[in-house]
Order: C-alpha cells, then sequence, then structure tokens
C-alpha cells in the first residue's frame, strides 16, 4: 500500500515523500481511512509503530479541507492530550511536519514554563492545540481557551495519563468539548479503565490493533 492509495492530498504526500516516509505502517494503514472518515477511533499500538502520524496525517487532511487556503479567523478545530511536554513537543512537530504544504498552525502547549509566550499564541488563533492535561484546565480556567469549535479530541498515550494520575483531568477536558466531536484514543496497552473511557465518551468507536 501506498499514502496515494490512502487518498490523501498532494500537499501532505509531497511532505511524507520529504520525509523519507516510503508506505504507511500497519497503524497507519488502519486508522487513516477511519480518521478520515469522520469515525471515532480506538487504536492500540506502541510508540514507534508511527502512531503519531497515523493520527497526524489524516486531522491535517480534514483541517485542510475545512480551512483551505482561506485566510479565516483560526479556532482551535483539533486538541491532542497528551500526558508529557516531550510527548507534546514531539506531537507539535509532526503537525508542522506533515503540514508543512498547508497553513495550519499548531500550538503545544504544558506545564512548567512562563504561560505568557503561549497565551500570545493562543491569541493570534491556532488549528492545532497539543496540551498536557494540567496546562491545558489551567489556561481554559483563565478563559484562554475555547475548545467550542473543536472538531477532533485526540487522547494519545491513554494508560500513561491513567498510570501518572490525569484520568480526572481527561475526564474533566473531555466535557468541556463540543458532545458532536470526533473522538480518536490512542493508548499502547488497554486496560479496565481506559475500556471504560472509551466505552463513555467515544461514539461506536473503531477498534484497531497492531
Ligand atoms: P511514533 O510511533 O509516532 O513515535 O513514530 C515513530 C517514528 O516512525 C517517528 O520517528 C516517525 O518519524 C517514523 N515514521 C512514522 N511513520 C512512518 C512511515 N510511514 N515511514 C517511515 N517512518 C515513519
Amino acid at each position: 500500500m501506498t499514502f496515494k492509495d490512502l487518498h490523501l492530498i498532494n500537499n501532505i504526500q509531497q511532505a511524507l515523500e520529504e520525509e523519507g516516509y516510503k508506505s504507511p505502517t500497519p497503524i497507519q494503514e488502519q486508522a487513516i481511512p477511519e480518521i478520515l472518515a469522520e469515525k471515532d477511533l480506538v487504536a492500540c499500538a506502541q510508540t514507534g509503530t508511527g502512531k503519531t502520524a497515523a493520527f497526524a496525517i489524516p486531522i491535517i487532511q480534514l483541517i485542510h479541507q475545512i480551512v483551505g487556503s482561506a485566510k479565516k479567523t483560526k479556532r482551535i478545530r483539533t486538541l491532542v492530550i497528551t500526558p508529557t511536554r516531550e510527548l507534546a513537543i514531539q506531537i507539535g512537530e509532526s503537525f508542522d511536519t506533515y503540514g508543512k504544504y498547508t497553513n495550519i498552525k499548531t500550538l503545544v502547549i504544558f506545564g512548567g514554563v512562563n504561560q505568557v509566550p503561549q497565551v500570545d499564541q493562543l491569541k493570534k488563533g491556532i488549528d492545532v492545540l497539543v496540551a498536557t492535561p494540567g496546562r491545558l484546565l489551567d489556561l481554559y480556567k483563565q478563559g484562554f481557551i475555547d475548545l467550542n469549535h473543536m472538531h477532533q479530541l485526540v487522547l494519545d498515550e491513554a494508560d500513561q495519563m491513567l498510570d501518572m494520575g490525569f484520568i480526572n483531568d481527561v475526564k474533566k477536558i473531555i466535557k468541556l468539548t463540543p458532545d458532536n466531536r470526533q473522538t480518536l484514543l490512542f493508548s499502547a496497552t488497554m486496560p479496565l479503565a481506559i475500556r471504560e473511557l472509551a466505552d463513555t465518551f467515544l461514539t461506536q468507536p473503531k477498534y484497531v490493533s497492531v
């Protein structure tokens, strides 16, 4: 299978070619068509399987199809929640890399640093927000984050967020997002608490596993 077989737009195919990606990984083959069809998804996949690209690529395509090249006011279309700052930075870089021939703007926010530069970027308008749970809730409570126009919610490394004690924050965040969102849950393992999270907050999700 090639990326072309997945019906990716040329802007994305070009960026993937420049990264040296020859073909999709198994998780990408399974996840990309479901995400492009705007289905909810539960994906059981470890780091190293290409899972970040498995959600970043189709999300970039979905946003690009809506936003296009028009200079509309930017609003948060996608929220990615991930447990650590390292993962958040990595995910932000992936959106920038695969979306380099689109005009999608991604912002990464995490705790332990001054919030002012993050708030300044939020005020300028962004399409994709990648965040750790604590800083997201903190800036939301201060009124700097509008999630009303959000379409996709990604819960990345859900089992790690559970292990790190973020599960209640994650549930709070989900409840702040629109009911008609598309929800994608990625986890290396599927403990009961994560399956329950999926049962409660996802709508007839497709299950994929690698
Ligand atoms: P991840 O599982 O998201 O941590 O990705 C692991 C690594 O695989 C990253 O360094 C990606 O750049 C790389 N990668 C993702 N998709 C592909 C692909 N289709 N072909 C080659 N490398 C890839």
